[in-house]
């Protein structure tokens, strides 16, 4: 139906995002092609090695799936997204297909390495959560194209994740957010497999090389966890808006990325935490 009516047509999944655009007159598609007749598409499985999230599966889906135990940085996220309403109706997919620079799923699943199903009338393609946002608001998918399913691998026994955003209220998109996912080598208790993911810090949400680079190999110290995210913030270049100033988010995402990657090291190590959005 896509390819039929053109590329002013657009695809309609949750509609927490496409509706408030069409009220502003933001966005003013020739048609809408409502997903949510096909039935099918709001699964979250897991098989042996990755957990597949369909393409209907809304935020409470995951937070409320078994997953969510096994892989807690799924829940940090879908748990405080917005408020209960915007959870029950919202995606994921629609999420990274918004490609929102401050969108929460964007870091979370960086650090996951998840890739997407996509189908298209050329066929079906996969493609790299890290390749697929070009830019704010900007995909490589192609007019008549849809995100399938998200797939994230399960991250390796002795793992740990954890995501924390910084929001001032339920109801909007956070200030600043911070994603790490790391495996706790067992003899030497040394960090493995680090992935340091920002959100809020311009166009796109984006990992911070550099902290994970300095964390790998290195025991997670409180020392060495502060030196991390002291070269996260050297990586991040957030922009001055009505959230706040570039130095009062950088801030922000130094406390962020150290209590993180803490929470993460705990969980790595077993321990059972909740939580993941903070409210000023
Ligand atoms: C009050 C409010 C507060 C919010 N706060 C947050 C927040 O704090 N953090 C956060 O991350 N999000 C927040 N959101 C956004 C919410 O997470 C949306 O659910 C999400 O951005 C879009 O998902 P959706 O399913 O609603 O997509 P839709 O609104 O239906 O679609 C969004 C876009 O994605 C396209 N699309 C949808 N599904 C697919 C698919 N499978 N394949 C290809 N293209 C697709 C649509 O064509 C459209 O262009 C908020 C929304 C509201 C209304």
């Amino acid at each position: 139906m896509l390819s039929q009516l053109g590329e002013e047509a657009k695809l309609l999944a949750g509609g927490q995002s496409l509706i408030p655009l069409m009220k502003l007159r933001l966005a003013q598609p020739s048609d809408l092609v409502d997903l949510n007749f096909i039935s099918g598409l709001d699964t979250v499985d897991k098989g042996s090695d990755e957990i597949a999230v369909g393409a209907l599966a809304r935020h409470s889906d995951v937070a409320d799936s078994d997953v969510s135990g096994q892989v807690p940085i799924l829940r940090d996220c879908a748990s405080g997204i917005a408020d209960i309403q915007v959870r029950n109706r919202g995606t994921v997919a629609g999420s990274l297909a918004e490609a929102d620079p401050s969108g929460d799923w964007t870091p979370v699943l960086l650090t996951l390495d998840a890739q997407l199903h996509c189908l298209g009338s050329q066929g079906s393609r996969m493609i790299a959560l890290e390749d697929f946002i070009e830019d704010a608001y900007s995909t490589v998918l192609q007019p008549a194209e849809v995100i399938r399913r998200v797939r994230i691998p399960i991250p390796p026994a002795g793992s740990g994740g954890a995501y924390l955003a910084f929001k001032r209220s339920a109801q909007v998109y956070a200030t600043a957010s911070a994603a790490v996912q790391l495996q706790l080598q067992l003899q030497d208790e040394t960090c493995r497999q680090v992935r340091i993911a920002l959100g809020c810090v311009g166009l796109t949400a984006a990992r911070a090389t550099q902290a994970e680079d300095f964390l790998s190999g290195k025991h997670p110290s409180a020392e060495n966890l502060a030196s991390a995210a002291e070269a996260a913030v050297e990586d991040a270049q957030p922009v001055s808006d009505v959230k706040g100033s570039a130095a009062y988010k950088k801030t922000l995402l130094r406390a962020l990325v150290r209590r993180a990657a803490e929470r993460a090291v705990r969980r790595a190590r077993g321990e059972q935490l909740e939580g993941g959005h903070e409210y000023v």
